[in-house]
Order: structure tokens, then sequence, then C-alpha cells
């Protein structure tokens, strides 16, 4: 029997019945149905006005004030149709969430009358009080003033809640000097500095016509779900978003019956009602299933343009985290809400093209699309070997730490996959078997036709951290909880430097007397010499690779955050970024600053929540466990019989234990801010973890041995499969 407080949790889950779920309207009439987009800004602009965003969002540059006064008005007479009373800057500061500052579109009139009121000025630009983000020192408090400016290449929409509608206005958040404090800012950059380095490639390939250039990015996002009556009885996830202790659940992930599995009805609904909102805030959610682990979900959306995508990917969490409220349910975002279950990550797919070329990673049918495709491909495996722990740590997190290497997710160790085949393609290149000739005015490579790809290559092999996957690479390392923000920056920017090089080297061959094809040839044999070595294709979970990684390959093994975050303050990478002008040394500076002190923050969260429970709650259920045992075997002694002291000691070990580590581990935390971010980074990694481990063994090893009537935390068991 467990104690009262799960049982009563226990008892209403099991009376609870799925929300009554309202059958699905047709998709006609509610896809994008909260969403300003061109389609209802064309209907509702003078012919001009409307010209004027479209060109705006297709070619960059800025929007007449005049014309934005335009676009506000019949914005806000949407809105306002649409029941909404407020609008929201919504940006995105650098703690991989959301913020909004919301304001009302009232306007007291000096009759005394009120209206509704929305001008282009207030529509491109907002003021919110900055001071309370993070900015890793960029502005003192004293000036604190942060702008919100609006990305017209990102739609404005509606979001509902129980407390009225609000107009949401996607914006970039900057200070006022300009600096970037945000993670928008520097993937609108990023897409920029791609697009430039792309477009020149393309030229130089004997393009004519070249649109511009975007990257495009799907995500897949992994979610578990604790029933809320559950979730309400652990403060280590109500405030770490993970269980500190917990022993295994006798039934774990072991029989792999639950990957797309069949959905549990409650979640079904759950489900279903996430992808209504989703699709009236036009974000074209696809797929979902069961994850590996139980308790563990999946919902894709279908690739978009990589600045929608990124937005949308914020709006999934949030519409998944206020859903499942709803429905009873609590949504962790965390990536390793359990131990010794696998954890949650987000699958960035990401490609990059334009409507000129189309898709510029797809390998295409023909030899002369082959051509762009290896030396495009090949800007990938160069940028990934040359920036692996670049592109570590833009995944390097707390909760992210827990999963990488831990063979359930990439390793550490950042390689790139590329498929038997083009892989082949590759070391002939490499051998110099695929030289540059012309024939018949086609471009060829010698190899004339690459091999047709598998397009859903998938999960071919899920242990590698970059995997190539029919026309598109999938980063997989990205953190459920993760913004894609960071991660597409660094693929972007790493990207159009190769480009660069690559362009710069084929030009200079070219002035040299080659013909374009044998350059080319060159330059891809030039770039596998160099850069072969990040390519891998076997089972990156083994130790085997992690030797022949780093002592054969000289590839880096950054294994927690502490490692892997001081790599933004390498000289390689401020020059990078310095020179793709994505992020300037100021703004680099201030995100090594502030994603440390968060890793440095969720540890310590963490140790202080762990630190309570022990506390309060763990302590006092091992104390009343011993005692009663005590008294038991002191009234079988008077009895004459002889009782087995054996679990009483067991239990005494274990609770002296917990007791040291605890105290340990607060002395530890009182000396946890006393150098700088990389020392109390590495304060958290090498002493606070270990020391807040081995309490866990205790106390889990205590929930083993304790009565289950007295245990007051709901366990693995519980969480992991009542629904
Ligand atoms: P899997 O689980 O096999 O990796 P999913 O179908 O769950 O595949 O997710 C694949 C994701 O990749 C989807 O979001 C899909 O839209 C996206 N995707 C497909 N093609 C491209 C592309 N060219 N560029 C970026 N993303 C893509
Ligand atoms: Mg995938």
């Amino acid at each position: 029997m467990p104690n009262p407080a799960r049982l009563a949790a226990l008892q209403a889950i099991q009376q609870r019945q799925p929300l009554a779920c309202e059958a699905t309207p047709p998709l006609a009439k509610i896809w994008a149905s909260d969403v300003f987009t061109l389609g209802r800004m064309k209907h509702a602009l003078p012919k001009e006005a409307y010209k004027a965003v479209r060109k705006v969002i297709r070619d960059g540059g800025k929007l007449d004030l005049d014309v934005a006064d335009v676009v506000a008005q019949a914005m806000k007479d949407w809105a306002v149709a649409q029941g909404a009373h407020y609008y929201a800057h919504v940006f995105y500061p650098l703690t991989n969430s959301t913020a909004e500052k919301h304001d009302g579109f009232i306007s007291p009139q000096g009759d005394g009358d009120a209206i509704h009121e929305f001008s282009g000025k207030l529509l491109v630009q907002g003021e919110p009080d900055g001071s309370s983000f993070p900015n890793g020192g960029i502005r003192s408090t004293f000036e604190a003033r942060g702008y919100t400016a609006w990305d017209i290449t990102s739609p404005a929409y509606l979001m509902r809640t129980p407390n009225g509608v609000t107009l949401c206005i996607p914006t970039v958040f900057v200070s006022w000097t300009g600096e970037a404090l945000d993670k928008k800012t520097p993937l609108l950059r990023s897409n920029s500095a791609m697009n430039r380095q792309a477009q020149r490639l393309l030229r130089i390939l004997g393009n004519q016509e070249v649109a511009p250039v975007n990257s495009s990015c799907g995500a897949e996002q992994e979610y578990f779900l604790v029933d809320t009556q559950f979730a309400t009885l652990r403060p280590d996830l109500l405030l770490a978003g993970r269980t500190l202790f917990g022993a295994p659940s006798p039934k774990g992930q072991q029989f792999d019956d639950h990957y797309f599995g069949a959905i549990p009805e409650r979640v079904q609904v759950f489900m279903q009602d996430v992808e209504q909102q989703l699709y009236r805030l036009g974000v074209p959610a696809k797929t979902r299933h069961n994850e590996v682990a139980p308790g563990q979900f999946e919902i894709a959306p279908v690739h978009e343009a990589a600045n929608v995508a990124t937005d949308h990917q914020q709006l999934i969490m949030t519409v998944l985290k206020g859903t499942a409220k709803r429905h009873g349910f609590t949504c962790l975002l965390h990536e390793k809400p359990f131990a010794g279950i696998n954890g949650s990550g987000k699958h960035v797919n990401w490609s990059v093209g334009n409507s000129t070329q189309g898709n510029l990673l797809d390998p295409g049918h023909t030899p002369h699309d082959n051509l762009q495709f290896l030396l495009f491909c090949a800007a990938v495996i160069r940028g990934v070997h040359r920036n692996g722990p670049l592109l570590r740590a833009v995944v390097a997190t707390a909760g992210n730490d827990h999963r990488l290497g831990a063979n359930e997710a990439p390793p550490a160790i950042i390689s790139v996959y590329l498929g038997q085949q083009l892989e082949q393609v590759f070391q002939q290149i490499q051998r110099g078997e695929a030289t540059g000739s012309a024939s018949g005015g086609v471009m060829r490579l010698g190899v004339d036709t690459l091999p047709e790809f598998p397009k859903d290559a998938g999960d071919r092999n899920r242990t590698s951290p970059f995997a190539f996957t029919g026309n598109r690479f999938e980063f997989r390392a990205v953190g459920s909880g993760q913004s894609v923000a960071g991660p597409l920056v660094a693929m972007n920017t790493v990207l159009a430097d190769s480009l660069e090089w690559i362009s710069d080297r084929l030009e200079a061959e070219m002035a040299s007397g080659q013909t374009l094809e044998q350059a080319a040839a060159a330059v891809l044999k030039q770039v596998m010499d160099l850069h072969g070595a990040a390519v891998f294709g076997g089972d990156g979970y083994s130790d085997a690779w992690h030797r022949e990684a780093t002592e054969q390959r000289g590839l880096e093994n950054l294994r927690n955050t502490a490692e892997a975050l001081p790599v933004l303050r390498r000289d390689d990478v401020r020059e990078l970024f310095q020179r793709q002008a994505v992020i300037s040394p100021v703004e680099l500076e201030s995100r090594y600053e502030v994603y440390g002190e968060q890793y440095v923050l969720a540890i310590e969260v963490e140790a202080r929540v762990a630190l309570a429970m022990v506390r309060t709650q763990i302590s006092p259920a091992v104390d009343k466990q011993i005692s009663s045992l005590a008294r038991s075997l002191q009234q079988q002694h008077a009895l004459g019989l002889q009782p087995d002291q054996r679990r009483l000691h067991q239990l005494s070990d274990l609770q002296r234990q917990m007791d040291e580590h605890s105290l340990s581990l607060e002395g530890e935390l009182d000396s946890l801010h006393h150098g700088d971010t990389a020392a109390s980074m590495h304060h958290c990694a090498q002493v606070i973890l270990p020391r807040l481990a081995q309490l866990r063994e205790a106390v889990d090893g205590l929930e083993a041995r304790v009565d289950d009537d007295r245990w007051p935390l709901p366990s693995y068991r519980e969480m992991l499969f009542v629904r």
C-alpha cells in the first residue's frame, strides 16, 4: 500500500477520464486561422502596402514607417475582431524560453472615451525593461534599456488563453548599443551569411539566376508526460525538471514495447488537442508517436524556413506545456527526467536551398547537380571537422550532459555520418578516381551520377551526432529543452565559412588555368585530405570509436558543459563569428557568461532541492522506519525470539551514508561561487554532481528498503506506467 498522499493521487488518476475532445474541425477551417498570414495581409492591405511587405519578407530591407502604420492598423483590426485586447512583442532571450511584453491596444481619449489604437511605431519597435534578462555583462542595470524590433519574416499570431486573446508579434531583442540579447538576431544574421556565400558559389558554378538561399529546419521534439497528481508530490520534478532520486522500476524500457506502441487514450486526446492548437497557429505538426521510454512521446512538424521553424518550435514547447496541464499531465522537456530511462532529444533536420536551384543538399539525378551537391556536402564536412567543438558547445546544457555519450544519444565527439554510398563517393574523390572532366556540355566529376539515396534514411545510424539523411543533415545531439536557434546559428555559420573557403579555392584554381571541373575535383580532394577525419560510419557508442576518434583522428571529446562552453572563448571561434558577421566578440563573450551561469544555476538548484527533500521528506520517513523496526525487533526479542538484525543494519548504514553525503554536498555548495564562471562550472561538474550522485545512491537504496506506505515520493513505477 503506498503512503496516503500517493494513494490519493493514484486513485484520482485511475478515475480520470480523457478530456472530452471536440471532433476535429476540417483542416481548411482551422489551418493558420490565428495567424496574420501573407494571404490575410493581401486581403487587408492596399496593394502597394502589401507589395512592400512581401518585398521586405523576400529580399530583406526595412519597411517604411508609413507602410508600417497601414500594416499595424490592419493587424490590429483583424486581432480585435478575433477578441484581442492586448498585443505582445514576443522575443527569445538567452534562456531557451520565450518572453513577452504585453500592452493594451487601449488609448484613453480626451473626452473620457477610450479606443483601440496601434501604430506602425508600436508594431515595429518596443522597449521592454531589459534588465531582468540575462545579458552576460553587456549592459549594467542603469543602462538596462533593451529594444524589441519586429521580425517581419515571422508572421504575427494570436495566443488564446483562458485570460483572453493576445496578438503576438515575433521580434528581435537588442541592447541600446545594438548588441543581440536574444537568439533570433544571430539566427537571422547567420542565414544572411550563409546566403551570401551560397549565392557566390552557385554563381561560380555557372548559375545565371540565383534566388536568395535560406536554411530550413524540421525539429523532432521528444517529451515525457507524467500525471500532475504525481508530479506535484515531487519537488525535484517541479523545481529541477528531473527526478533527483528514484529507485529503478522493476519494469523499465527493457521490453522495448513502448516504441511506436499504441498511444494511451488520454495521451491521444492530449495530442489531438495540441495539434489543433498548433494548426490554428500555422504550425505544421505532422508526426506523433510513442518514443523509446515509457511515458515518452514525440511530435515533429514539417520543415520550414529556419527562422519561422525556430519560432514555431518555441510555440510547440509552450503549447505542449500548457495543454498538458489541462489534461492533468505535466509535460517534461528536460533531457533526462528519469535516470536509467532514455532521455529526450530534439533532432534538428537542416538543409539549405532556394527557389532557383532547389535543395542544395539534394544529390539530385544529374551529374550537374552532383557537382553542386558534392561541393555543398564537402562544405558541411569541412565545417564539422573544423568546428566540431563549437557544435558540441551549442548543445552544452546541464540537462543534455546526462544524455550525450551515455549510450542512448550521440557521443560528445562530433563526427559526420554520410551513409555507405556517399562515403564511397568521397573516398573515390580522395583517391583521385573521380577527376573532373567536361563532356557534351555537361559537367562531370567521374562519378557520373550519384546513386539514389534513400530519402528517409532516418535512423540507419542512430549513433552519429551529425548524419546525412538523403537530402538534409540531422543534428542529433540537440537537447529536448533547448531552443534550436543556437544549433542552427552554428550550422549556418560554419557552412558559410566553408563555402567561402571553397569559393576562394575554386577561383584560385581557375585563375591558374584549370577548368571548373578540374578545380572542383582538386578542391573536393583537398577537403577530404584535410577534413575527412570527421567522416565516420561505424558505431559511435563503442569504446573503440572513442579511442580512435581522440587518439588517431584528433577529434575532441568534450564530456560536459564545463569543458564544452569555454570553446566559445577560443580565438578561432571568435574569428569565425566575426568574419561572417554573425556574433560580435562582445556578444560571444556575453553568451559564454550567460550559458555558464545557467549551467551553474541549474546544478545549484538541483543540489538545494535534493538537500531539502532529504531533510524534510526522506529523513523523516527513514527515521520512522528505523524506530519502528527497532521496536519490533525489541518486542520479538522480549518474546524470546532471535530476530534477524540485518535489515536494521542495512537501513542505518544507508542512513549514515545519506547524512554524510548531504553534509558534504552542503559544504561544497558554500564554495560554489568563489571563482569566475569557469571555476564555478568545474566545481559543479567535478564536485557537486558526483556528490549528488552519491547522495542519490544512498537514497535510492533506502527507497528499496523503506515500507511503501512510508515513502513520500511517487516511484518510477508509478510515474512511468500509470495513466
Ligand atoms: P525520423 O524520425 O526518421 O528522423 P521524422 O519524419 O520524424 O524522421 O522527422 C524528419 C524531419 O525532417 C521532419 O521535420 C521533416 O519535415 C524534416 N525534413 C525533411 N526534409 C527536410 C529538409 N530538406 N530540410 C530540413 N528538414 C527536413
Ligand atoms: Mg530523426
